[in-house]
């Protein structure tokens, strides 16, 4: 399909919204993507007309739930390229995701072990290894950053080694917007004999991953950050690993065979989906992958450059503003300060003009320290915004500077 921004916009009906008087400028996609009308009408026809449990009912309602969500697990199995529908586990999103994995590791890993994280993850890739490497005595090691923002590969050569069970790094920083070798991150911790979980949370609506050429172990992601709805997400796992692990959670669904001297687990995906999943979600981000996939990746990509192009040099056009993340492999997330100014208030004076933008340290607080500041503004991009808006949020930004020096 040709690119047409003016299109593309019509099908964001939340788009055509004033935020304190002003169009809204939606520039806060890294945290949640807006959704097109097609996934909010693919909720809305689920409920209207074949809202019913699934798997397990024998009524047509139920078989036309079953299909319709297993056709959704189908797409995203053909969209990352996964060898097999039941190496795709819904979740409820990354976090779910991360810590199904490390939750399995428990059993894995012995005192001594080590696991390997990256300096610029978000916390939701940390905090459930701290606590995996607390259970078990392993020990967690950090591959370094550099001032530019990107991961410092000869020191993670240094890391590696025998002990090495099981590496995890984003595929796109939340924070900076850096692009990891995630090809070559994997084939070193792979000669090393160890394990890779890959968190795609802000991957996955810029680039379409090929889950079997990146060869990872683990993928995980959350539909939201894709167009999709909250809730839901999934965790890509290689059969072998999955058969490894543990289910995560008991009860319906995740069984064979339950009696009170034992029970037997289901096989793959439903061993890891206890419970009653988010069905509309799976079906509608089916949907999202459909209509992302209509615009097409490469289109957004480069669409998505000459913004991210855009908006770097006009923002350092501001005097004193100094932009975190500046390696030559990035998305179109730009997070900066203006000197002498609390991110925080250009965030609340910008968000009265109708702009949105994160401040804060974007559950990333290792990166903060790390550049000594208490945060930073976050402007991330996606395809559905325009020269136009960046060229008011400089206006903004102007504005919000001599108000606040
Ligand atoms: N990892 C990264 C890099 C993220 O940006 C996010 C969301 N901000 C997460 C993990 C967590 O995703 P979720 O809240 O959808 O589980």
């Amino acid at each position: 399909m040709a690119f047409n921004i003016n299109e593309i916009r019509k099908d964001f009906p939340i788009l055509r919204r004033k935020i304190n008087g002003h169009p809204l400028i939606y520039f806060d996609n890294a945290a949640t993507t807006q959704k097109p009308q097609q996934v909010i009408d693919s909720i809305v026809e689920y409920y209207q007309n074949y809202n019913a449990n699934i798997h397990r009912g024998v009524h047509s309602l139920s078989q036309e739930a079953t299909d319709a969500y297993e056709i959704a697990r189908k797409k995203i199995q053909k969209h990352f390229n996964i060898e097999k529908d039941y190496e795709v586990i819904f979740t409820s999103g990354t976090t779910h995701g991360i810590n199904l994995v490390a939750n399995g590791f428990t059993s894995l890993l012995n005192k001594g072990d080590e696991i390997i994280v990256s300096a610029m993850e978000h916390h939701s890739n940390i905090v459930p290894w701290q606590m995996l490497a607390e259970k078990t005595g392993a020990e967690l090691k950090v591959i370094p950053m550099s001032e530019e923002g990107t991961l410092v590969l000869s020191e993670y050569k240094k890391l590696l080694s025998k002990r090495t069970k099981l590496v995890f790094v984003n595929h796109i920083s939340n924070a900076l917007g850096t692009i990891n070798p995630i090809r070559e991150i994997t084939q070193l911790a792979h000669d090393a004999g160890a394990a890779v979980l890959i968190d795609g949370a802000q991957a996955c609506s810029h680039i379409k991953p090929d889950l079997q050429e990146l060869n990872v172990d683990f993928y995980v992601t959350s539909a939201h950050k894709m167009c999709g709805p909250t809730g839901v997400g999934i965790l890509y796992g290689k059969e072998k690993w999955l058969n490894k692990l543990p289910p995560y959670q008991g009860g319906g669904e995740m069984i064979k065979e339950v009696t009170f001297a034992n029970t037997t687990y289901a096989d793959l995906p439903h061993k890891f989906e206890a419970g009653t999943p988010n069905i509309c979600g799976g079906i509608a981000y089916g949907t999202a992958i459909d209509y992302l996939n209509t615009i097409g990746f490469d289109e957004i990509a480069t669409y998505e450059a000459g913004l991210l192009d855009y908006a770097t040099v006009e923002l350092l056009k501001i005097e004193g503003l100094r932009i975190y993340g500046t390696g030559p492999h990035k998305t179109s997330v730009v997070s900066f300060n203006i000197e002498g100014i609390h991110p925080y208030d250009i965030g609340t004076i910008v968000d009265k003009m109708g702009i949105a933008v994160r401040t804060g340290h974007h559950c990333a607080q290792p990166i903060m320290e790390f550049y000594r500041i208490p945060g930073t503004v976050r402007a991330s991009l996606t395809f559905y915004n325009t020269r136009e808006e960046i060229d008011i949020f400089i206006q903004a930004l102007r504005k919000a500077k001599a108000m606040l020096t």
